[in-house]
């Protein structure tokens, strides 16, 4: 068997499909022909290379860390949906004003009095909006893996 014939076949002698005589031929060339020996070598190489990659891929630690990262992002998208409130509360006050504005058009004591009458939402206090953005964790998702602050 020379080294033409032996280099066709190697995918399939490495994948244990060549058996036989053939296989035997294939053997006794490899024993005999570093040329072919190394290029075997070289596929096994790579093969390795290529099923350390599918284990990879496989990893259940992503999971894991988009877990953990939604659970840091949870207390965020409270946070968000608590300003939308507040400025749902806020637009309903200048609208309230606007209207009793209107209201009161002919007699400026009338809208300054209807002015007081309105009951206004409470400002919210800088604790209020910004406290809970203190010490929240930050949790980062990249390839190398997930980092904390100071880790
Ligand atoms: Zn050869």
């Amino acid at each position: 068997m020379n080294c033409a014939r032996v280099e066709r076949l190697l995918d399939e002698y490495r994948d244990g499909d060549l058996q036989g005589p053939r296989r035997a031929k294939c053997d006794a060339h490899l024993r005999t022909c570093a040329r072919c020996s190394d290029i075997l070598r070289q596929c096994e190489k790579v093969a390795g290379v290529l099923r350390g990659w599918e284990q990879a891929k496989a990893s259940d630690d992503l999971t894991a860390r988009v877990v953990a990262a939604w659970e840091v992002a949870w207390p965020k998208a409270r946070r968000v949906a608590h300003r939308r409130r507040l400025a749902a509360r806020l637009a309903v006050g200048v609208g309230t004003t606007a209207v009793v504005g209107m209201m009161g058009f002919a007699s400026l004591r009338a809208v300054s009095a209807a002015s007081k009458a309105i009951k206004r939402p409470p400002a919210p206090s800088a604790d209020e909006v910004y406290g809970p953005l203190e010490g929240l964790p930050v949790l980062e998702i990249s390839d190398s893996g997930h980092r904390e602050p100071g880790g």
